[in-house]
């Protein structure tokens, strides 16, 4: 998939993910990265597949290359499932709730609770301080 190379005839304005560049209609390389921390907003089956966008080939290669060195954390990647579906709901789920929105199951739901902790940002939203 890191080979797929996709030369876009138009579309609207974007930037390089690599450089931000504003690259010029016509212009744009996009390509495929594995990235654990990217969850498909719809299809579960393209979790961890995301499309970069750069302004030429040689900035879309040096962005492969940072996603393949980047390790693959299934966690991560359980995180972000998670994470877009509270964004759906803005209130509390169940755990219920999240394995049928998420696709995942309670061993899964509590190894993405474990890794953001241990690795993830400080948690400090709301619900975090509740009582
Ligand atoms: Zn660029």
């Amino acid at each position: 998939m890191d080979g797929d190379l996709l030369f876009e005839d138009a579309g609207p304005p974007a930037f390089c993910d690599l450089c931000r560049a504003c690259i010029a209609p016509g212009q744009a390389v996009s390509g495929q990265v594995r990235d654990s921390s990217f969850a498909h907003p719809v299809d579960p089956h393209q979790d961890g597949d995301r499309m970069v966008i750069s302004c030429c080939v040689d900035h879309l290669a040096e962005l492969q290359r940072r996603f393949r060195e980047r390790p693959f954390v299934a966690e991560e990647l359980w995180v972000a499932k998670i994470d877009q579906v509270m964004q759906r709901h803005h209130v509390g789920l169940s755990n219920e709730q999240l394995v049928r929105e998420t696709g995942l199951n309670l061993v899964q739901l509590e190894a993405a609770a474990r890794w953001c902790l241990g690795v993830g940002p400080p948690v400090d939203g709301p619900g975090a301080d509740e009582g």
